[in-house]
């Protein structure tokens, strides 16, 4: 059986780097690409190369933006008084959709893992406490994941981040267990944020 071009080969390693992709897709999307009409696998290259150029993270919240700070961050009609923090950038679009929180958000860039190494000092949390210092929060809500690692990094957050005036809550568990925003319905969403609470 003849090999597969060195091209191919190499394109098929490069998709199957990318999240989701496993080595079966990666070589469909290598063949699919190959056989493909040159312009428009160059207008993809293109969409790739400008979307990365042109997307930033927001240096307030850490949330994916073209500007900085995002349009979320500089709207003075939404709640400076109310602080949502979430495990990834994703999220707050996954929040945003369900269109019923107004305040704003923080993004933590991941959670606490021992295992993975991933250690406090890892995470977005000391310009989430200088957030604290500067912004008129009065109240955080910690919206991560069910999962082991979610519930460890949410208590240590509760902790760290208690302050007299700063309400620390907890969004309800109505989420999916062991998973993140991304696969919790707008409604499940919305009522997780209402049902808040204070942790105790
Ligand atoms: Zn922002």
């Amino acid at each position: 059986m003849a090999a597969l071009p060195e091209p191919i080969s190499a394109l098929i390693s490069a998709l199957a780097k990318l999240p989701g992709i496993g080595p079966r897709s990666a070589e469909r999307m290598a063949l699919h690409l190959v056989q493909t009409e040159s312009a428009a696998v160059q207008q993809l290259a293109e969409t790739i190369l400008n979307a990365r150029a042109r997307v930033r993270l927001c240096e307030t919240c850490g949330g994916l933006t073209e500007n900085s700070p995002c349009p979320t961050c500089s709207d003075p009609r939404r709640d400076a008084s109310l602080i949502c923090v979430v495990e990834r950038a994703v999220d707050i679009f996954s929040i945003e959709k369900a269109g019923t929180f107004h305040g704003k958000y923080h993004v933590l860039d991941g959670k606490l893992s021992p295992i993975n190494g991933v250690e406090a000092e890892d995470l977005r949390i000391a310009q989430l406490e200088e957030r604290l210092a500067r912004e008129p929060i009065h109240e955080v809500i910690i919206a991560l994941g069910t999962d082991v690692e979610g519930d460890a990094t949410s208590y240590y957050l509760a902790k760290r981040l208690a302050r007299d005036r700063v309400r620390i809550t907890r969004i309800a568990h109505g989420l999916p267990a062991s998973t993140g925003l991304e696969y919790a319905d707008e409604l499940t969403l919305s009522r997780a944020l209402e049902g808040r609470r204070e942790f105790t």
